[in-house]
């Protein structure tokens, strides 16, 4: 191995950057020129407000009891999408614990994640029977036949993202989850843009959302409303021997088309999910690391050579 190759994955590490692969990725990512970000998650936080819920009459005396049964189902999925933290993370804020006091108190059973869409299983709390509870996007709640479930937002949306829940099978209440762009992400955009860098969006959310974001980015949309297998198809799509495809998600739920690309770069705040198929991981969620990764690269090949 090249000393210039091992000097460049140490100063990388050091930034909370893991190169895995050696000098064979550092070279796909010099050759790169197609950056392909996911949407939530990667270029925005997903943050949700306790107050943020939109519940129908029926459930209007309990909604202490919907936030359980939301709570309850999303921390199956809390290592599988953003959405699922923000929606507990707001819960534990408001009651002041913390996860791991609450962990063991739920029961949950035939739970089934369904990635790109949503959560749904069963879920009893104290004193009640068990009952069918799903959280997530209108398209989730067509496929999964849910009744009840508004064709609009009443006073809309204004850009943020809709989660829709179901109790047995019936529409009970939407949450809203902000979806704030990364403080750091217009100028990281700029820089990547300006050095040639071709950049698109490709997002599972809906094209309102996504266009929210493009506009405040100036980042092309390639596909909105896509499921993991069509992202995958996408990025297969992108890739050829002459455009290596750098893709960037948040390591949650985004490891196919990790995978496929050329690099996969997972963004992710800890390192206890490994990407399958991604070539680096950033341990922090700084969008800027990945300007340092393209350089890194850079330098580490031109001295290479
Ligand atoms: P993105 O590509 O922007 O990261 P995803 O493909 O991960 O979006 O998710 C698409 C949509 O699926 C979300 O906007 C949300 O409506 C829904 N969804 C997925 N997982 C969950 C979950 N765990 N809880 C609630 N909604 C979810
Ligand atoms: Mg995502």
């Amino acid at each position: 191995i090249p000393s210039a190759v091992v000097a460049a994955i140490v100063t990388a590490c050091g930034q909370g950057i893991i190169v895995t692969g050696g000098i064979n990725t550092l070279e796909k990512l010099e050759k790169s020129k197609t950056v392909v970000f996911d949407k939530t998650g990667t270029l925005t936080h997903a943050k949700l407000d306790v107050d943020d819920l939109d519940l129908i009459p029926e459930w209007e005396m309990d909604k202490d009891m919907i936030w359980e049964y939301v709570c309850a189902i999303e921390s199956e999925a809390i290592d599988d999408h953003p959405i699922a933290r923000a929606i507990l993370g707001a819960r534990l804020r408001e009651l002041g614990v913390r996860w791991t006091e609450r962990q063991g108190l739920l029961n949950i059973r035939n739970d089934v994640f369904d990635s790109g869409k949503g959560v749904k299983g069963e879920v009893q709390l104290e004193n009640q029977p068990w009952r069918h509870i799903a959280v997530g996007s209108h398209r989730y709640f067509k496929d999964i036949n849910i009744t009840g479930t508004p064709e609009s937002i009443r006073n809309g949306t204004m850009g943020r993202i809709v989660v829709l829940l179901a109790v047995d099978e019936k529409y009970a209440a939407s949450f809203f989850v902000a979806d704030a762009v990364k403080e750091d992400a217009p100028d990281v955009m700029k820089q990547l843009m300006q050095a040639g860098y071709q950049c698109g969006m490709l997002t599972g959310d809906t094209r309102e959302s996504a266009e929210r974001v493009s506009q405040q980015l100036g980042l092309p949309i390639i596909q909105s409303g896509a499921l993991p297998d069509e992202k995958q198809a996408h990025i297969q799509s992108l890739q050829d021997s002459d455009n290596i495809v750098t893709m960037v998600g948040d390591g949650l739920n985004d490891a196919p088309s990790l995978a496929a690309a050329g690099v996969g770069v997972g963004l992710q705040k800890d390192s206890t999910t490994a990407i399958a198929g991604g070539a680096v991981v950033i341990v922090n969620t700084r969008l800027g690391s990945l300007i340092d990764l393209f350089k890194i690269a850079r330098m580490t090949m031109d001295q290479v050579r």
